[in-house]
């Protein structure tokens, strides 16, 4: 059963170890629906072990509940099911696959029973007239793209198949200032149609100008959380947690 009420996601004394190294120490935290959520920490602050214990990909400690529900026992395909996109850092598109191709999978992966009722082609429609750069490459091979253009093809994925909570790894990771403008502007398309979003962030302000809330992450504890305009506007956060200036 789930409750309307309820948080779309929530994260209680989250833990992960790598054998002796204690990666995530008792992590708490929780998006409401509708609501854009950014974690922030320097390199190594256990940001990508966050998303991947929430979708079950790693052994976990502790509780994770999707509107409710206590799913960190669910294998990842389930939660799939639920309408969790995973978006990891290395952004998860098939080299060796066309755009088009691409799209296809990602649509077809989704369950019948959470694929929105329009048809592939009228969402392949939305993804051209979103990010027109893919249209002109669909019958190119993703592996021969620039990095931009392969994270323009991730996000595409939660075009053809919105999720009901998007989980998404440094989107503007190896991107150029433009390419994480072209990101954000994506994103921000996305939180204002009201998606529930988790996003893991080592660019800071990036994350924060986009975020309602965030948490600061910082050697697999959270040390801060609030408004990410707040944050965003604290400077002693930036050096005395984050590294900087
Ligand atoms: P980055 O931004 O550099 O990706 P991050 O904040 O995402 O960093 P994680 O990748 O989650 O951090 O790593 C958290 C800690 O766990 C780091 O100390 C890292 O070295 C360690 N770690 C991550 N993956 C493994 C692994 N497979 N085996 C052992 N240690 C790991």
């Amino acid at each position: 059963m789930t409750d309307a009420a309820a948080p779309a996601l929530a994260v209680e004394d989250l833990h992960v170890s790598y054998g002796p190294i204690k990666a995530l120490k008792g992590c708490s935290l929780r998006v409401m629906p509708g609501e854009a959520v950014a974690v922030v920490g320097a390199n190594g602050a256990g940001k990508t072990t966050l998303l991947r214990a929430i979708c079950n990909m790693l052994p976990s400690q502790g509780t994770v509940r999707l509107d409710g529900e206590p799913v960190r026992k669910l294998p990842t395909h389930a939660l799939v099911r639920r309408g969790v996109l995973h978006l990891p850092e290395t952004r998860g598109v098939l080299a060796g696959q066309t755009v088009l191709e691409n799209l296809r999978l990602g649509h077809d992966m989704q369950p019948a029973a959470t694929r929105p009722e329009r048809s592939f082609e009228a969402a392949v429609e939305e993804v051209f007239r979103i990010f027109p750069r893919l249209g002109e490459r669909r019958h190119q091979k993703a592996g021969s793209m620039s990095g931009g253009e392969q994270q323009m093809l991730a996000l595409s994925r939660a075009v053809v198949t919105p999720p009901r909570l998007l989980l998404i790894d440094e989107p503007s990771l190896g991107l150029s200032p433009l390419m994480v403008r072209e990101a954000y502007r994506v994103l921000r398309g996305f939180r204002d149609r009201g998606m529930s979003i988790l996003l893991v962030e080592q660019n800071v302000r990036a994350a924060l100008r986009f975020a309602h809330r965030g948490y600061v992450l910082r050697q697999g504890s959270i040390v801060r959380e609030g408004e990410a305009a707040a944050l965003g506007a604290d400077a002693e956060l930036f050096s005395q947690y984050l590294g900087v200036a």
